[in-house]
């Protein structure tokens, strides 16, 4: 046995985006990559905005003696300054740089998070659908994933989350704008949300943390704005990255923030950058730690965003699928018109168009378009699907 038992059931189980992804490399062998539509994964064809690739051309030209050494393994002080600036201002709250930790993405924030807080056995609640690694992460630090469906508008559905709380949950893991859905979480449930966990981390004599995963926290259109969690919800740490806001993906940026007013919050922080280093980040990469100080009220232009998913979500609209008209994000998450998504999302793959089912992210019955793509693809799939939804009689 090469593998532990655990890993072989996870490989088995697989990654439905990972699995469409390499088809998508396989159908563009044999058709061309612009005969294949493929709207499997979140990884933004957008580049950088100019002042990010700016700062590097200076920083490249400039080199500072010592700047590719450890620093803390919080990370370096004027970058924890430069985000805990633009959170106070959001929150109102007297962040310092002491309530952040830089990290390893948003991926390496949240196995950070849940290293520091986690028992063995402890509960993770997350809301259907919801990022499927979550489950991956709990797991990594002996959480166990509990699913709670959100209501019909892909919002929590706080009396099926008050009821899914016991004794042994120890976070509820949100994130909003939201993988796939695209909603965006109001204030008035991020206020009865941080009401219900000061309830039960009273009732259950230890704290229970909102996790909330913000990636796609500037990813908003129509006016939208995504209230800060901290104004509502004090037992709140947030994780986030650059990897959607700036297109930096590959670059594994992005940090961990704690509310000031959390209960014990020096010992959490203690614990959150100890995590940070043995679980071998030991720092957020240096370069870009310097590179994102100046760039925090920065972004991709959204406006190309809101363009596709318009794009898109009109031309399936007419078609007759049915879509939840997302507020953020860059993910349309429509019903399948089959009852079965793993079936649809083959009958999809005959015209070429790349999806991942609902399944895939705890949901069946839907499946996922990730619209970060070039919209000269978007455009060129608009036959295809119409072609599609013919064959499927919408
Ligand atoms: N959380 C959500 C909801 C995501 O969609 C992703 C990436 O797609 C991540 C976390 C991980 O992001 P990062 O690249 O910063 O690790």
């Amino acid at each position: 046995m090469v593998l532990s038992d655990k890993i072989a059931s996870f490989l088995t189980k697989g990654s439905f985006i990972r699995k469409m992804f390499e088809e998508g490399d396989r159908l563009r062998k044999i058709h061309g990559a612009d005969k294949v539509f493929d709207f499997t994964i979140g990884n933004p064809t957008v580049e950088p905005p100019q002042k990010f690739r700016d700062e590097l051309r200076k920083l490249a030209l400039n080199p500072e003696p010592g700047m590719h050494r450890y620093m803390s393994n919080a990370g370096y002080l004027e970058t924890r300054a430069a985000v805990a600036e633009v959170l106070a201002e959001q929150s109102s709250l007297p962040f310092s740089p002491n309530h952040i930790v830089m990290t390893v993405g948003a991926g390496g924030g949240l196995n950070v998070a849940f290293k520091t807080i986690l028992n063995p056995g402890d509960e993770v609640i997350a809301l259907s659908p919801y990022f499927v690694e979550y489950g991956f992460y709990a797991d990594n630090h002996g959480g166990i994933l509990k699913v709670v469906p959100t209501d019909k508008d892909f919002l929590p559905d706080l009396a099926a989350l008050e009821a899914a709380i016991g004794p042994k949950t120890r976070a509820i893991i949100i994130n909003s704008p939201n993988n796939p859905t695209g909603a965006v979480y109001p204030a008035h449930l991020l206020e009865r949300l941080g009401r219900l966990v000061e309830q039960k981390s009273a009732e259950n004599g230890r704290p229970l943390y909102v996790l909330s995963d913000e990636p796609y926290s500037k990813i908003v259109y129509d006016g939208v704005e995504v209230p800060s969690v901290f104004k509502y919800i004090t037992n709140a740490i947030l994780v986030t990255s650059h990897s959607k806001d700036l297109a930096l993906p590959g670059e594994r940026i992005g940090y961990i923030a704690v509310n000031p007013n959390i209960k014990g919050v020096n010992e959490l922080m203690d614990g959150l950058i100890f995590c940070n280093r043995t679980l071998g980040f030991v720092n957020a990469p240096a370069l870009m730690q310097r590179l994102v100080a100046d760039l925090q009220r920065e972004s991709v232009n959204i406006m190309e965003y809101q363009e596709k998913r318009d794009l898109l979500l009109n031309h399936l609209t007419s078609l007759g699928f049915d879509i939840f008209k997302p507020q953020g994000a860059f993910y349309l998450f429509p019903k399948s018109p089959l009852e079965d998504d793993m079936e649809f999302t083959r009958r999809a793959q005959a015209y070429n168009i790349l999806v991942v089912p609902g399944s895939g992210f705890g949901l069946p019955g839907y499946f996922r378009l990730a619209y970060c793509i070039d919209k000269d693809i978007i455009e060129k799939s608009l036959p295809a699907w119409t072609a599609l939804a013919q064959e499927l009689g919408l």
